[in-house]
């Protein structure tokens, strides 16, 4: 999401006069666009501004603004920290960055601009085209959160849940694929909780899969609880629906999601997971798992192991829990971080071992592959294929934009590397 928020930025500076830059040495204004979501990141932030304040130590001071979690959920501690951060912005009042950059450039007074705007965000942004022309491209169609698990700041981050209207998002995916998109990613922090008005994520996803230059659909991040009827049943009406989905479990223990406050219990998890495989036989999984949780138990974590092998998600996140200021699982007392660390590279281990198993088997096998970009000062192109894993082949020709199949020769723990493969069988001269 963050990505897409900085693409819309860059559109909204265009409006005062301002381009994007890759010579850091020569930028008049640095927005810093922060994650909260992972320990350490306010430290990073620092760090980030040191770096900038030395490069600058003998020239005119760039404007240099702090936007997103990190800004929201810190903003007076960050102004008051570090003299040389002009202003801080949350996630939802981005759309006032262009206001604050002349209120700066004329004033140079500090500024926080922190509120909820999210409705004032959106109805600002759907005045801008969006320029982002990626082969693939993210989509925000809704923000925030309801569901206050016990370890998230998200909820206190990018506020409660809001979905964008139902037309605004068909304009805007209009936008990306007149500029040449291929794929939408639909974003959204709960992203199947979508509802504007009598319109699901199911309805969008029905209207994108009949737009003729749309190839592909994704959507990220889901939670169980919403995993609605509709929803699953798209997976066997929408051919562009992409066969991978992300669906977050953090723990295989019900006692542990509990706990953690989750709403869903491996029981309804499982059944998810089987109407998803009727309705698509294809599908796969990935997920996003905690661990050492407070009050998990060696019992617990084994839970969580079984449910890993019994899926065989081919691609997890999975972290030691670390406590987020302001969340309430703050106030617990955490598990040995000796026995988190252990059990973290038991869980890695089966995990790794899941994925190459399952890369091991697509060897000699043809991807659909749809290619994104040409690699850095190589002749090789970069694409992903139907599962969202990373592909790379050797071609002469330019791939950006097609949708190939690739005979898979080699992987490694991220990528996959191929042959494309043309129509007629010929494979692309390397
Ligand atoms: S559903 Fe996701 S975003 Fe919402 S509180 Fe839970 S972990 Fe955070």
């Amino acid at each position: 999401m963050n990505e897409y928020d900085s693409n819309r930025i860059l559109d909204l500076v265009k409006t005062i006069g301002y381009v994007s830059t890759k010579n850091i040495l020569d930028t008049d204004c640095y927005v810093l666009n922060t994650c909260h979501i992972r320990e350490k990141a306010t430290d990073k932030v620092y760090h980030d501004i040191g770096r900038i304040r030395k490069k600058f130590k003998d020239k005119k001071k760039p404007i240099l603004l702090v936007a997103g979690c990190v800004a929201q959920a810190e903003s007076n501690e960050i102004l008051k920290r570090n003299s040389y951060i002009d202003g801080v912005i949350g996630p939802q009042s981005y759309h006032l960055i262009p206001k604050m950059i002349k209120e700066i450039e004329d004033k140079k007074n500090k500024i926080n601009n922190t509120e909820f705007d999210v409705i004032e965000k959106f109805d600002k942004l759907n005045l801008l085209r969006n320029t982002n022309s990626n082969i693939s491209s993210f989509l925000t169609i809704q923000e925030g959160c309801d569901k206050f698990c016990h370890f998230c700041v998200v909820p206190y981050t990018r506020g409660p849940e809001h979905s964008r209207s139902f037309d605004e998002i068909l304009s805007e995916a209009k936008q990306l694929i007149d500029n040449g998109s291929k794929e939408i990613i639909l974003l959204g922090q709960n992203v199947n909780a979508y509802k504007y008005k009598k319109y699901r994520l199911s309805d969008l996803i029905n209207k994108l899969n009949s737009h003729k230059g749309l190839e592909r659909i994704r959507y990220t991040t889901s939670h169980p609880k919403d995993m609605t009827d509709d929803l699953i049943g798209t997976y066997q009406t929408c051919k562009k629906l992409m066969p991978l989905l992300h669906l977050p479990v953090q723990s295989g223990s019900s006692k542990i999601l509990k706990l953690m406050n989750r709403k869903h219990s491996i029981k309804k998890y499982l059944d998810i997971i089987q109407r998803l495989r009727k309705k698509r036989p294809s599908i796969k999984f990935s997920s996003d798992f905690m661990i050492g949780y407070p009050g998990e138990n060696e019992s617990d974590f084994n839970e969580t192991v079984s449910l890993m092998k019994s899926i065989g998600f081919i691609n997890s996140y999975s972290f030691v829990y670390s406590p987020r200021p302001g969340t309430p699982a703050s106030n617990l007392e955490i598990i040995d971080p000796e026995i988190s660390k252990k059990r973290l590279k038991t869980f890695q281990e089966i995990s790794d071992s899941i994925k190459k198993d399952y890369r091991k088997k697509l060897l000699n096998k043809k991807l659909e592959v749809l290619f994104e970009n040409k690699m850095h000062k190589q002749s090789k192109y970069f694409g992903k294929d139907e599962y969202g894993d990373s592909v790379i082949v050797e071609s002469k020709i330019d791939l950006t934009g097609k949708k190939l199949k690739v005979k898979i020769n080699n992987f490694n723990q991220n990528t996959l590397f191929g042959e494309a493969v043309f129509n007629n069988n010929r494979e692309v001269a390397a």
